[in-house]
């Protein structure tokens, strides 16, 4: 199918029965099943769909079902009680079980240039009337014209709900065996009509340890520009899925290797690919490494520590050439990093409850080395300290920060509030400064060298 007319129409499926496949209904989750089989006996046709079949295939734990249906949106909410429809153009019926959502689809005709992600992303609005008519028409299909809003051949396998059977119409299942990401279609077609499908082929293909078909990955380089029209709204909700999914790192070297990185983080990858890049280079990757070990632990991650890794390396170089202009090194960190974000955001949108905590965290970095005194004290109260401190050992991994300064501060919070207050020596009177020029300059050590 890839090397003929992206849109002629599809061959016939091949139709895998129950014996010769593994998906079983056991691995699905029941509220899945509860909305196909409430399809199924209403008369409609309802098949699993996406990353859920593909990872049952590869015996992962699917992250969500998705379900299509010959049902149009009306008719399915007419099935449920707990439904609501989304969206306008193309509706989308969501059936929720207290809080898991199963997102039940309609077959999708060709042409409507859908991408399965959601309402209003991706679309191509002007191809469409404004008649809800004329849309209804042109958008419900049937289920070989619904394999075109689907991106990689992995992703179309349909589940048959009334007979259990697999269908394959775009040779799906061989890619599962050869773990390849082949885009259906034509490559360069489908990118132009959604650059995000770039973003998500290094993302599956990472976070699956899947190649990327060499026609699939061909184009991707000379197309990376595209990623610049898309909404940067739509990039933030991306970049988490590509960082937060235990696959940071080789995510990241593969954003690099098909040059988006650049369209995502242009001012880190500016510093990153400069001659002297390379302790940069290892702290990004010491950060990435560090969130794939918190995803790996169950341990919560957040945007706020993501940007801050990424977004360290341009503010710190450009807090220093603004100190080599005269600023105090608090007011060239809190300047550049103002800079920096602001400029991030026309390519990202960074939400401000994770721009302002991380700018806080940032210039916590300067206070750690003054550690005496009632502002050191404060430093220690400050409810992003734990989050500052985590960012300021992985700076001393990496030879950034003083290790001798993390170490200090490793043991300050372990001590009891006693002896905390006497090792910060700073009493617990709160004094006013106004003069903004002058700064704790205790040196280092302090009590703990003493002991
Ligand atoms: P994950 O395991 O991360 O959820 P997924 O493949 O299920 O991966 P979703 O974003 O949940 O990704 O999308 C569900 C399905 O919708 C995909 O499997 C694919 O068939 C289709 N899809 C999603 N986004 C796109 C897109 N941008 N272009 C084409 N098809 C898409
Ligand atoms: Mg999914």
């Amino acid at each position: 199918m890839n090397s003929e007319d992206p849109k002629a129409r599809p061959r016939p499926p091949r139709i895998v029965p129950r014996a010769e496949h593994t998906v079983s209904r056991a691995d699905v989750s029941s509220n899945a099943l509860k909305v196909l089989y409430r399809l199924k006996n209403a008369g409609y046709s309802a098949f699993l769909v996406g990353g859920g079949v593909r990872d049952l295939l590869l015996g992962r734990h699917p992250k969500d079902f998705d379900v299509v249906t010959d049902a149009h949106p009306e008719q399915v909410n007419q099935l449920f009680r707990n439904c609501r429809l989304i969206g306008r153009r193309f509706r989308l019926a969501h059936v929720r079980f207290g809080r898991d959502i199963i997102e039940v689809a309609t077959f999708r005709a060709t042409g409507t240039n859908g991408n399965g992600n959601g309402p209003g992303e991706g679309e191509d609005d002007r191809s469409h009337s404004d008649s809800g008519r004329i849309l209804r028409d042109n958008v419900y299909g049937s289920i070989d014209e619904d394999i075109w809003r689907r991106d990689f051949t992995v992703n179309a396998l349909y589940y048959n709900i009334a007979d259990f059977t697999l269908w394959d119409y775009t040779n799906g299942l061989e890619d599962i065996k050869s773990r390849t990401l082949r885009l259906i279609g034509d490559p360069v077609t489908r990118y132009r009509e959604d650059p995000v499908r770039m973003l998500r082929a290094v993302r599956l293909a990472a976070k699956l340890d899947f190649h990327i078909a060499p026609e699939t990955e061909a184009p991707i380089r000379e197309l990376a520009e595209l990623l610049k029209d898309v909404p940067p709204a739509r990039l933030f909700d991306e970049v988490l899925k590509l960082f937060h999914a235990g696959a940071a790192l080789k995510s990241f070297e593969m954003l690099r290797e098909y040059h988006l990185f650049h369209y995502l983080f242009p001012a880190t990858s500016a510093v990153l690919n400069e001659p002297d890049g390379a302790a940069a280079l290892e702290f990004v990757r010491e950060g990435l490494k560090n969130t794939d070990e918190r995803v790996r632990e169950d341990k919560p991650v957040t945007p706020m520590f993501l940007f801050a890794v990424f977004l360290w390396p341009p503010i710190k170089k450009l807090a220093e050439e603004l100190r080599g202009e005269g600023l105090s090194p608090v007011m060239a960190l809190n300047e550049a990093s103002h800079r920096i974000v602001a400029e991030q955001q026309l390519h990202i949108t960074f939400p401000k409850r994770f721009a302002i905590p991380m700018k806080e965290i940032l210039a916590m970095q300067s206070r750690f080395e003054n550690r005496r005194g009632p502002r050191a004290a404060k430093l220690l109260e400050h409810k992003r300290f734990r989050a500052a401190y985590d960012f300021l050992l992985l700076r001393a991994r990496c030879g950034e920060a003083d290790a001798e300064i993390a170490d200090w501060w490793t043991k300050a919070q372990e001590l009891p509030p006693e002896q905390q207050r006497e090792a910060l020596g700073g009493g617990k009177k709160k004094r006013r400064r106004r003069s903004k020029s002058r700064r704790g300059r205790a040196g280092a050590g302090g009590a703990f060298d003493a002991a």
